[in-house]
């Protein structure tokens, strides 16, 4: 299904997509209109900005989309309405914030603007604002939009866009995005494990993790292991799941007196 009418696309060479959020409401406004290509209100709407895309082929006559600074020759700029009043540190999201329909329909229009003008989807030509600095060398004063995904704010602005281009490839290939995250590991010891989520904490089956790692596991009793790991005596509180005692990561990482970090995107817990 094709989000973009075919009229909203004209013949002409562009190079890139750049992504944005309006800094305002949820509705497009005629200012919005003035400074994007395409524009995505909360609902997943889409409403065509003032200048068509081949006006951004040439910006020598003064008439374009102005989105990025310095960098809107060859852009065409696609913009989700919201995040008005947002705050980058710490992070606060205003009143406005982007809805997931938003950004997953972003991605749908940036896939069929790249199949459209044949643009190949790498961080140099599909980014988001807040990545022009990193990826193309032209400084855009602290522009941060749209790299911080309000119901995962936790993820790194790396991830948001490396996330963002797979969501375009993703469309491109004509593939929903999975309803289901893939599940979480345990990545510890250079080994991986699969976890088990309990009232959001990440467990880990401690037999076969002990096995793999080549601890001795002492005593364990329906609360409690006691095990030695790396030349450590360790008593953790454990959980029976399935059958089988599990161990809070957080509990393990302190135990070892490791440091432990969860990557949002791979789903994947490290400890050491
Ligand atoms: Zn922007």
């Amino acid at each position: 299904m094709t989000l973009i009418p075919r009229d909203w696309l004209p013949s002409c060479s562009m190079k890139r997509v750049i992504c944005h959020w309006t800094a305002g409401g949820y509705k497009a406004t005629s200012i919005d209109r003035a400074h994007y290509h395409i524009l995505i209100e909360d609902d997943g709407n889409l409403v065509r900005g003032t200048h068509h895309i081949a006006d951004n082929v040439s910006t020598a006559d003064g008439v374009y989309a102005a989105h990025t600074a310095k960098c809107n020759t060859g852009s065409i700029g696609v913009a989700v309405c919201c995040m008005g009043g947002a705050q980058a540190a710490p992070f606060q999201p205003g009143s406005y914030p982007m809805t997931q329909k938003q950004w997953e329909t972003m991605a749908k229009v940036v896939a069929e603007l790249c199949q459209f003008y044949r643009i190949p989807v790498t961080p140099q030509t599909v980014l988001g604002h807040g990545e022009v600095e990193t990826y193309l060398g032209i400084p855009q004063h602290g522009k941060w939009d749209p790299m911080v995904l309000p119901w995962a704010p936790e993820m790194s602005k790396t991830q948001v866009g490396n996330h963002l281009r797979a969501l375009v490839q993703r469309a491109m290939m004509g593939e929903e995005p999975a309803e289901q995250p893939s599940p979480a590991t345990l990545f510890i010891g250079g080994k991986t494990f699969p976890l088990v989520m309990l009232n959001e904490s990440a467990y880990v089956a401690i037999r076969s993790l002990a096995d793999a790692l080549g601890w001795s596991i002492h005593s364990a009793t329906a609360g409690q292991v006691n095990l030695s790991a790396d030349g450590k005596r360790l008593t953790l509180a454990s959980t029976l799941v399935g059958g089988k005692g599990h161990v809070a990561c957080r509990d393990l990482a302190g135990a070892l007196e490791l440091p432990i970090e969860w990557d949002a995107q791979t789903r994947r817990i490290t400890i050491g």
